[in-house]
């Protein structure tokens, strides 16, 4: 789950125009994939099938409590970027340095988020993320409950942070 929000925030900082929607977007990838870093930590060198089993296993086990992992992250909305000029799409991770079609300068595909609009998405995203690690955690026991304890605390000072810097 930290690996795809580092994606999603990648992905749309690579898109976003407004220099400060950007940053915060930046930031945000890092910081999941510190999340990422610690989860690896504590899962030791698994394997990718071992993450894929350890990852059902929870699933099933939330599911046996009535949960489930909720999409948090709108990825359909930036998988793809739509030229200005012409209006064709292209893929974000396959983001041209102009346009195939028309041929306008790559800057064409910057989305016009704002910094209020990135803000918005970004604490609504990092509210479901803390909200399905509270649920976790009523279901974890021992060092996955430590684990998850670590998680939502940084979760909401990034909260914190964001209700201090936003417009
Ligand atoms: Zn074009």
């Amino acid at each position: 789950m930290e690996r795809e929000g580092a994606d999603f925030y990648s992905r749309v900082s690579r898109i976003a125009a407004d220099p400060r929607a950007r940053k915060l977007f930046h930031d945000l990838a890092d910081g999941r994939l510190e999340a990422a870093s610690l989860l690896i930590t504590r899962y030791g060198e698994l394997s990718d099938e071992d993450h894929d089993l350890e990852a059902e296993d929870a699933n099933r086990r939330l599911e046996e409590k009535g949960l489930t992992r909720p999409s948090i992250y709108p990825h359909k909305s930036v998988e793809t970027a739509v030229c200005f000029v012409c209006g064709e799409e292209v893929l974000v991770d396959d983001l041209p340095p102009e346009c195939p079609f028309c041929g306008a300068s790559g800057y064409s595909f910057e989305s016009d988020i704002d910094e209020g609009q990135a803000f918005a998405m970004v604490r609504e995203n990092e509210s479901k993320r803390l909200d399905f690690y509270r649920q976790s955690m009523q279901a974890a026991s021992g060092d996955a409950r430590a684990l998850l304890a670590t998680l939502i605390q940084q979760g909401e000072e990034c909260l914190r942070d964001l209700e201090a810097e936003g417009p």
